[in-house]
Formats: structure tokens, C-alpha cells, sequence
């Protein structure tokens, strides 16, 4: 049976006509789904039963449970661990915080395109565990369901997921088909903003061009993490594929079609990718590109030896990206308290941890 996530609002009023039923009970039916975020038939109070029992025999509707939820003290951040119905598991983030200069709240799903990863980052706890399965559309839809349904159960009525990076767990790019559709959905029927959906990949060229031929006002955001080809074998090992000349290529094929602003990643790890040579390689290799970068300081566990560099550290490394003329920023440290990395729920509950 498929997922009732597959099909559009023409096509669900189709097969409710053909099954004898007025065309409004589509309508209700979709506007439970996308607009109020609900899973579950049998909360669609509107909907008679005989209408229930005949969609619930056409399609498949939830099929992933949270089985384990974590928030920081302030409840900003929020980790939900979600089992699929091959027992698998992924994880979700949630980051709560005020949108500049209002009074909103930006409400951001870090969400997962893949059951573990290939790409093998070695200060990742994904990619240690190495690579399961891709995830379906319907798959990766039903973590926003899941995520607003959270949000309205425990945090507050009115508050729902505005903004999604795909930064989960998982290479996009290696799962394009299933990831294209979901954040088309996600722009088409949740009302997200294209430009609040952002593509974060660890630097597979030809997703990159696929992308900008797209046509998409996605935010596209890549791992860098490293100056230099041989610092980036080691710490993004996909480089070894898609070397930094290849990378950077794209990047440009991608600015001159897309004419949009690339975000580039860069976890700073203590003696190892801060220093003034890698400020310098940086600013050579980007010349000329229209970018940002996000310094990451790295989220230290057992697994992984290295250190994340002091504030003074960060702030120097900051300081000389920026006169290389590449505007740089640290990003914030959230979700500490509660292994806020990607994969750390998930390898607790299998005993990797
Ligand atoms: S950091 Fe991202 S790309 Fe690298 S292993 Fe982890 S999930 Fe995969």
C-alpha cells in the first residue's frame, strides 16, 4: 500500500469521486494533512466513517513513531529519535529561536534524508555508523509531521516548523529524487518558503549542478571544513571523489545559473584547520564566489580525539578569514547539553556510545 504523502490533491479527489464520495471529503482530508499537520484518521473529526474506512484501505499513513525525545534546559533545542516500521532509526532536531527583529519565533527542523551515511565524516557519529538506507519522500514528510505534532503538543498550540535544513543524518545529493520531492512538498503543500529550505551537502558535484539547473530558490550550504585537498580527504572523505578544483567548479556553475549566495560549513577543530595558512588557502580558493562561512566549533565526543579551539581562537581564525575578504561568522553552540551532534541519540540507543 502506498503512502497517502505520494499523492496530490487532484489525485486524492480523484479516487474520492471514484469511490462515490462528494469531492469536499478530499478537500477536508488534505486540509488535515497540510494544513493542521495530522497523521492520524482517526483525529480528522470531520471526516464520517465510512470515508475513513474506505481511504484507510487505499493508502498508508503513519508509519514512524518517536521513541525517545530530548530538551535542553530552555527548550530550544530538541532531539526526537524516531523508529521507522523496519525498526530503523534516525534522528530529528528542532532549534526554537526568535526570528531577527521580531517578535516570532523561527521554528528550524534539522531533518534526515538517509539512515545513516556513507560519506564517513570521521568526527561524525552518522557516519561512523555507517549507511543503512536511503528514506523514502513519505519518509522524510513524516518527520515534519511528526516535528509540527511535537511542537503543538508539548511546546505550543500555534507553533510549527517554518524553516528546514536538510543537515540530518544522510548525504541529500546521494538521495536527490526522494529529497527533491519531499522539499517540493514541502514549499508546495506546507506553504514553506522556497528560501527557508536549505540543501546542505557535503560536496557531491554533480547534485550541486542538478540543483542550480533546478531552477530552485533553495539554499544550497556545503561542508567545507578543510583549506586544503589533503586537510579535506581526511575530514570529508567524499573529496577524495570531488576534489576542491571540482568542488569549487560547481560552486561557480551553480552562482552563475542560480545567482544565489553559497553557505559553506566549516567545523574549527583546535590545531588543526584555524591556522593563518588555512585562512589564506581559504581566501584563494574562494575568490570571487558569492559565500558565507559558518564556523562550527567542534562538537567534541570520546569517539573522535580532537579539540574544539578556544573563543580566542575562533575569534582570530574569524578575524583573518575576513580579511582575506570572505565574510565569516561563528555560529552559536545549541543543543550541547543534549548531544546536540548528529547520530549521538541514535548510537546510544544501539550501543555505539
Ligand atoms: S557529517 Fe554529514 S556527510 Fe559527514 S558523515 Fe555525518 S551525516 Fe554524513
Amino acid at each position: 500500500m502506498d503512502s497517502i504523502l505520494n499523492f496530490s490533491e487532484e489525485e486524492l479527489q480523484k479516487i474520492t469521486i471514484e469511490g462515490g464520495f462528494p469531492s469536499f471529503r478530499s478537500k477536508q482530508l488534505y486540509s488535515w494533512l497540510y494544513d493542521k499537520s495530522i497523521l492520524d484518521l482517526e483525529l480528522m473529526s470531520n471526516l464520517d466513517r465510512s470515508y475513513k474506512s474506505f481511504i484507510s484501505n487505499q493508502f498508508k499513513f503513519k508509519t514512524i513513531e518517536i521513541i525517545k525525545s530530548i530538551a535542553s534546559d530552555d527548550r530550544q533545542t530538541i532531539k526526537l529519535l524516531l523508529e521507522l516500521c523496519d525498526k530503523e532509526t534516525v534522528e530529528i532536531v528542532i532549534m526554537r529561536y526568535p526570528e531577527k527583529q521580531t517578535t516570532k519565533i523561527r521554528n528550524t527542523l534539522c531533518i534526515s534524508s538517509q539512515i545513516g551515511c556513507q560519506i564517513a565524516c570521521p568526527f561524525c557519529a552518522t557516519g561512523q555508523s555507517g549507511f543503512k538506507r536511503n528514506l523514502t519522500t513519505a519518509e522524510i514528510l513524516e518527520q515534519l509531521f511528526l516535528a509540527n505534532n511535537y511542537l503543538r503538543n508539548t511546546v505550543n498550540n500555534s507553533e510549527k516548523i517554518n524553516n528546514i535544513v536538510f543537515m540530518g543524518m544522510g548525504e541529500p545529493f546521494l538521495n536527490w529524487e526522494a529529497v527533491k520531492n519531499a522539499a517540493t512538498i514541502m514549499n508546495t503543500r506546507f506553504k514553506i518558503g522556497e528560501r527557508r529550505i536549505t540543501i546542505s551537502t557535503s560536496g557531491v558535484t554533480k547534485g550541486i549542478e542538478a540543483l542550480a539547473d533546478l531552477g530552485k530558490q533553495w539554499v544550497l550550504a556545503i561542508s567545507l571544513h578543510g583549506s586544503n585537498n589533503q586537510l579535506r580527504d581526511e575530514l570529508v572523505p567524499i573529496n577524495k571523489k570531488y576534489p576542491l578544483e571540482e568542488l569549487i567548479q560547481s560552486c561557480r556553475y551553480y552562482m552563475n545559473k542560480a545567482n544565489r549566495r553559497i553557505t559553506f560549513e566549516y567545523i574549527m577543530i583546535h590545531n588543526k584547520n584555524i591556522g593563518l595558512q588555512n585562512s589564506r588557502e581559504l581566501g584563494l580558493l574562494l575568490k570571487g564566489l558569492k559565500c558565507h562561512i559558518n564556523g562550527i566549533p567542534l562538537n567534541e565526543t570520546e569517539e573522535y580525539p580532537y579539540k574544539k579551539p578556544s573563543k580566542n581562537e575562533m575569534n582570530f581564525f574569524r578575524t583573518a578569514v575576513e580579511k582575506e575578504g570572505i565574510s565569516f561568522s561563528i555560529r552559536e553552540e545549541k543543543g550541547q547539553s543534549i548531544n546536540g551532534a548528529c547520530g549521538q541519540l541514535r548510537n546510544q540507543r544501539k550501543g555505539l556510545l
